[in-house]
């Protein structure tokens, strides 16, 4: 129950019901006896400016989880970003300090490895491939890149998104080799989805089916489409023998470190 004297944590976007994070938070903090709860915050872009100015007066909110399509509007908005943040030019995740100061983080990729590791992935030295270099693909690939993947290939049918985002990536990590796009999928040991192709009733696939015919039996094929949760494309995956990774699965994967962020995870998660 909110009542006056609950520590408020908010995610923003629009539209804004779809979205688990406040299900998922407000079991834990019903779970762990905290008086915390999390609402959802249904902000039009226009507005997004003069919520985030209200967040620095704001006592009793500790941060909030920021959703599409507000992350690149936030980043320039705040007074401090993490280097992955600054790099991207992307936040989803705004810590309030108690002197009203915004820190803004990206956790979409850490916590992609997160759910990862529970597919015993491990990136180093390892071939991958990123279909989307938009927030969730940027993040990814960053991630990727830091935790010693030796190739990355990044696709977008926006061409020139997939080549900023390899500029910035090879600035930052100059040993990696990296490509913009792929004629087979054969050498990857990871594909990902990061498009939102497949996302509810949308039964297309983020590639032909001709090249995800390559995919090599074993790999690990990931999607970060959170409904349905078994897209088409891993429902392909799964037919050419590879292991699937869910969106849902990368959504639980960064919940403790967007709670750590804002100040509100119990010490245990
Ligand atoms: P975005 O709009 O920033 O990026 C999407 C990118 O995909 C764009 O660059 C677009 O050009 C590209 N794209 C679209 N169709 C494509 C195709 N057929 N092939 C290659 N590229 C294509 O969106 P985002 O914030 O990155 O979100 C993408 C998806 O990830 C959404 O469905 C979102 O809900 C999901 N998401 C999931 C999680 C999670 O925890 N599971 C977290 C963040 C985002």
């Amino acid at each position: 129950m909110i009542q006056s004297t609950t520590e408020l944590v908010a995610i923003i976007g629009t539209p804004i019901a779809q979205v688990k994070s406040p299900d998922n938070f407000n079991h834990w903090f019903r779970e762990t006896g905290q008086d915390t709860a999390m609402i959802a915050i249904d902000i039009q872009a226009s507005t997004l400016e003069l919520f985030i100015g209200a967040m620095r007066g704001w006592r009793n909110l500790r941060g909030c989880v920021v959703t599409v399509p507000h992350k690149r509007a936030a980043a320039p908005l705040l007074d401090a970003l993490t280097p992955r943040a600054e790099a991207l030019g992307c936040v989803n995740v705004i810590r309030r300090e108690p002197s009203g100061r915004l820190v803004g983080d990206i956790v979409d990729g850490d916590g992609f490895l997160n759910a990862a590791r529970d597919h015993a992935f491990v990136p180093k030295d390892k071939h991958v491939c990123v279909i989307g270099a938009g927030g969730a693909g940027s993040a990814i690939a960053l991630s990727l890149c830091e935790a010693g993947a030796s190739h990355v290939a990044i696709a977008d049918i926006a061409a020139e998104r997939a080549h900023t985002l390899v500029t910035i990536l090879q600035s930052r990590f100059p040993a990696v080799g990296f490509t913009t796009g792929f004629d087979t999928l054969a050498a990857f040991d990871l594909v990902v989805n990061a498009s939102p192709v497949g996302m509810g009733d949308d039964l297309a696939l983020p590639i032909s089916r001709e090249m995800s015919n390559t995919l090599r039996p074993g790999c690990l094929v990931a999607d970060v489409v959170t409904t349905p949760p078994l897209t088409p494309f891993l429902q392909v995956a799964i037919q050419m023998k590879c292991e699937v990774q869910t969106g849902p699965e990368m959504a639980l994967g960064q919940l403790g470190m967007l709670g750590h962020f804002m100040g509100v995870t119990p010490e245990h998660l």
